[in-house]
């Protein structure tokens, strides 16, 4: 497991430019469709919502080195600065230094907790779920029932002896089990012979995002035993992912042993290897929104993956570009193999998006920011003209779900003025979607 300590080198990179907190820092004269959204739009959630230097990352660096060099005591109020951040990974595209700005983060988050400051309230109830051996799960659900959601129509797939498996994570197994369902329907009309496995437990996620790296490296290792004589392991969860892609082998110190794949980017490689086509028609217009964890942060490791041991990082720079950019292409690439999809892109897009809200342990702790954020970026959405916001993210959709209902409270109850948002835009998945069109 690495420490801040070990990432000093790394932060020390940081200038304090600030480039960080806004998106298009590279393109500061883009315009946009709508005079509201153009040229250098900030694009921190923590530092739009908060307006103070500590809660962009700019400050969240500087408050990481102040810390290393012993200049501040860890304290309560450090910790709540260092946690509302939604861990977006926004600062670490525009960063010109190539910042791992969240790894800074979370490490700093967790090196507070070790210092011996309480984890916050919420976050330290997810903890103590997931170390829990009967729950496994942020939920406080049994884990006995990790697999009820698949019983009906799904139960020969549970712990079949085969060499794919799809890891459905404590989102899609207690709370959003529709996506489940349609995850495992998909398989099954793409022929592919997988398996559910009960004895699956959280991935980590919302403990490894909020400083909890004990109970995170217990979740990880059982996780790592139960998956690794996998050949294929597939997600319908973006944190999931991103998680078990990411983070896994840079925490245990060792390369996955199986091949990685949200299922979009499973249909998007049987689309271009030409053996899958969708005839089916979804003549609606569609604004996309890129799940920071599967589109920005994959894209992001497979860029440094590239540069890793670079001998020529001129030559593999560009290389290392065009490769992030071809994963930011594949929900795209995805939505333009559906015959009458209308595309309609926000301003914010592929690296350059502006986050859900609800990551990084924001959602649970700091509800109000996760809201406004939301609220934000639906704004953005309805901007572009689309009636449907689409997305591939259990977070992203329950926090735009909340977003919506806001906004259509303040319309029907407080007279405010958001342009019919509320009324107007529906919020879809984009698993349900390709379900419905796959025969
Ligand atoms: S993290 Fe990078 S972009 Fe942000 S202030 Fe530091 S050097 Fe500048
Ligand atoms: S990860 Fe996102 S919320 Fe956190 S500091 Fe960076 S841009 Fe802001």
């Amino acid at each position: 497991m690495t420490s801040l300590e070990d990432l000093r080198k790394i932060n020390a990179r940081c200038i304090h430019c600030r480039a960080c907190q806004y998106a298009y820092s590279g393109e500061p004269d883009k315009e946009g469709e709508t005079e509201e959204y153009t040229g250098m739009l900030q694009g921190c959630p923590a530092g739009l919502y908060y307006g103070w230097e500590g809660y962009f990352n700019s400050g969240k660096q500087w408050i990481a080195r102040a810390f290393l060099n012993g200049e501040i005591e860890p304290s309560q109020e450090m910790l709540e600065v260092a946690e509302a951040c939604t861990t977006c990974g926004m600062c670490e595209t525009q960063c010109p230094n190539y910042i791992d700005t969240v790894h800074v983060t979370e490490e700093l988050r967790a090196a507070i907790i070790e210092a011996g400051v309480e984890p916050l309230s919420k976050h330290k109830k997810f903890g103590e779920m997931v170390s829990d051996k009967e729950l496994r799960n942020p939920y406080k659900e049994a884990r006995s029932d990790r697999t009820k959601w698949a019983q009906e129509k799904h139960a020969e797939q549970i712990d079949k002896d085969v060499k794919i498996a799809y890891f459905v994570g404590c989102t899609g197994a207690y709370r959003q089990q529709h996506v489940a369902d349609h995850t495992a329907s998909i398989l099954k009309k793409l022929g592919v012979d997988f398996t559910i496995l009960s004895d699956e437990v959280c991935c980590g996620s919302p403990i490894l995002r909020t400083g909890q790296k004990a109970v995170f490296h217990d979740v990880m290792e059982k996780n790592l035993e139960l998956f690794n004589d996998f050949d294929l392991l597939l997600f319908s969860c973006a944190g999931c992912y991103k998680t078990i892609r990411n983070d896994y082998p840079r925490l245990s110190g060792k390369p996955l042993k199986f091949e990685a794949r949200h299922t979009v980017e499973y249909v998007y490689d049987l689309l271009r290897e030409g053996k899958l086509k969708i005839d089916k028609e979804y003549s609606k217009k569609i604004t996309w929104h890129d799940p920071c964890h599967s589109v920005r942060h994959v894209g992001i490791a497979i860029e440094k993956e590239i540069l890793k041991g670079s001998e020529n990082w001129l030559l593999d720079s560009r290389k290392a570009e065009k490769a992030k950019m071809e994963h930011y292409e594949i929900p795209r690439e995805v939505l333009k193999a559906i015959p009458g999809v209308e595309l309609h892109e926000m301003y914010r897009i592929k690296g350059d998006s502006f986050c859900c809200g609800a990551g990084g342990g924001v959602k649970a702790q700091f509800p109000d920011m996760a809201l406004s954020t939301s609220k934000e970026r639906l704004k953005e959405a309805a901007s572009t003209g689309a009636d449907i916001l689409m997305t591939s993210c259990p977070f992203c959709i329950t926090n735009f779900n909340d977003g919506i209902k806001a906004l259509q409270k303040e319309e029907e109850e407080s007279g405010v003025d958001n342009s019919g948002v509320g009324s107007k835009l529906k919020v879809v998945e984009l698993l349900e979607v390709l379900d419905e069109l796959l025969e």
